[in-house]
């Protein structure tokens, strides 16, 4: 736990940088840590907390937009930094789409800059709340991950400051081992202050979306392998409730580009008004749907739910394809803003995200049995959602040539413990399925599922980096003493933390 230092003894103070006292939270709301909280406003602000952390040996997490479901942007110990005030968008060239931007500049910052030039991010999360610098050290997917990789993929450099206060340009290919080290290393080798990256050249601000509803997972694959070689984007909508032969039931997407010329009103869509979700929902003002929502926000109501998405899913499958925005369709869950209140307000309540990846030839089998082991444990999740991914060659990576389900599970005082003991079941087959985990979504694993998880030459290479770049091992966060830290112990950890 942070103490509050005197005033006498507070070389942070004296930099004059804005800094409180506080609670930050994982976006799940069931983890966080009260602490000081400083919030540069410039690069030459971000430098000075770091070297003078450095200097100090003061610990330090960084925080994007905190949008990492469970504890990796938060820390107990030392000091956070939040590097969203450090967000200018530098340069961009339009022949070659590529852009120069801060590392605090959100997604949404992003599209709007790129729309009116004809282009669009090419790797988007589900939410456009993240920053830069949380996307590339999470190294995060979009619903293209099969097509185009992740983040990492996508950047050409980055700048790196370390904890000695020194700032270094990382080259995809001039460094490709801290590269390799830094893109999907939570923060743990420096603290990223700019990326230049790839963007994707648009011809319209709508996308072509198709839809088919399945019968069951096997279905749902087999809609996105007829797909893959041809969509842009592809996401399943699964319903968790159902069971028997309709487990894995749900709606799949596929979406694509549109050519030059092929959207007679092209122009007109590459606004950034032309893309703004809608501001009330079946009346409710967008604010407020969470409100309603809580009532459905159980067992029973989720089932029905679920029940009805899928009636309706079937009723848009048969339709034709439509054209829809870029912003529509890959920021659906912005639509209801602060959607995760219908989990509860109260201390203890809120959500986790459970995302294991599997190989493509174990996939199927190992989803169908993870959603029975929920169902039957009474747990199932309230949101389901399928992606197909392609591997990477970063130090940490989650990615493989397979699947991923992300689980939203309801979490609250009373069912936690049961809860953390059916992820950590779960944990056991998909690791013995030669399965993954994606630390952005993480609160439940153990620096024992880490090591069986990742190859161990990768991790020696990024605890060797790590040793290089921070020697006194000054960059931390509450979850990467969970998963990484025990790692040098001769003895093998429990698989969790609980
Ligand atoms: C509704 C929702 C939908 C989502 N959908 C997707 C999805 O489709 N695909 C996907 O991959 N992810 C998804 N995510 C996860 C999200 O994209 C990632 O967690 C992302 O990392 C959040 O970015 P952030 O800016 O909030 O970073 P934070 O959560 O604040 O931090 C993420 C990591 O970055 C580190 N970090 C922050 N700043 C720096 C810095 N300057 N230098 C070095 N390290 C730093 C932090 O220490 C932490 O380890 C979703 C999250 C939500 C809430």
């Amino acid at each position: 736990m942070s103490r509050r230092p005197t005033r006498d003894s507070d070389p942070l103070a004296e930099l004059g940088v804005p800094f409180q006292y506080l609670y930050a939270e994982g976006w799940g709301m069931v983890s966080g840590a009260y602490g000081r909280v400083l919030r540069p406003r410039c690069i030459e602000e971000l430098r000075l907390v770091v070297a003078t952390c450095g200097a100090e040996g003061i610990p330090m997490a960084f925080r994007g937009a905190g949008r990492s479901y469970g504890d990796a942007s938060h820390s107990d110990r030392g000091v956070m930094i939040d590097i969203s005030g450090v967000n200018q968008i530098l340069a961009f060239d339009p022949e070659t789409g590529i852009v120069d931007a801060q590392a605090g500049v959100t997604i949404e910052q992003l599209w709007k800059y790129l729309l009116p030039r004809s282009h669009w991010p090419a790797v988007v999360p589900g939410t456009m709340a993240p920053t830069l610098a949380g996307v590339t050290s999470m190294n995060v997917h979009g619903k293209n991950n099969f097509k185009v990789g992740a983040t990492g993929d996508q950047i050409e450099d980055l700048d790196l400051l370390l904890p000695n206060g020194e700032l270094i340009t990382v080259g995809r290919e001039s460094n490709e081992r801290l590269f390799r080290g830094v893109v999907g290393g939570l923060g743990q080798l420096g603290c990223i202050t700019r990326v230049r990256m790839k963007t994707k050249r648009v011809h319209s601000g709508r996308l072509k979306v198709g839809a088919l509803s399945a019968g069951n997972l096997a279905e749902m694959m087999e809609h996105m392998r007829t797909w893959h070689s041809d969509a842009d984007y592809l996401v399943g909508w699964v319903d968790c409730f159902a069971a028997g032969e309709r487990t894995g039931r749900g709606l799949t997407h596929v979406a694509w580009h549109l050519k030059s010329g092929e959207d007679p009103h092209g122009g007109e869509t590459l606004t950034v008004p032309y893309q703004e979700l809608p501001s009330s929902i079946l009346g409710f003002p967008k604010s407020e749907v969470w409100r309603p929502l809580r009532v459905l926000n159980r067992d029973r109501g989720m089932r029905w739910l679920n029940g009805l998405k899928h009636f309706m899913g079937k009723r848009e499958a048969k339709k034709d394809p439509y054209l829809q925005s870029h912003a529509g369709f890959n920021f659906l869950l912005d639509y209801v803003p602060n959607w995760k209140f219908a989990y509860g307000r109260k201390p203890g309540h809120g959500l986790i995200q459970y995302q294991p990846f599997l190989p493509d030839e174990v996939a199927h089998d190992v989803l169908v049995d993870l959603l029975g082991m929920c169902q039957d444990a009474g747990h199932v999740s309230y949101l389901g959602v399928l992606k197909r991914h392609r591997p990477d060659d970063y130090l940490l990576t989650h990615a493989l040539d397979g699947w991923s389900l992300a689980l939203d599970f309801k979490v609250h005082p009373e069912n936690r413990g049961r809860l953390w003991s059916l992820c950590d079941a779960m944990t056991q087959k998909v690791l013995d399925a030669g399965g993954k985990f994606y630390f952005a979504k993480d609160l439940v694993l153990g620096a024992g599922a880490t090591k069986r998880f990742l190859p161990p030459k990768d991790l020696k290479a990024f605890l060797k980096l790590k040793g290089e770049m921070d020697p006194d091992g000054l960059l931390q966060t509450d979850q990467t003493r969970r998963v990484l830290d025990p790692l040098g112990d001769p003895y093998d950890p429990p698989l969790t933390h609980f």
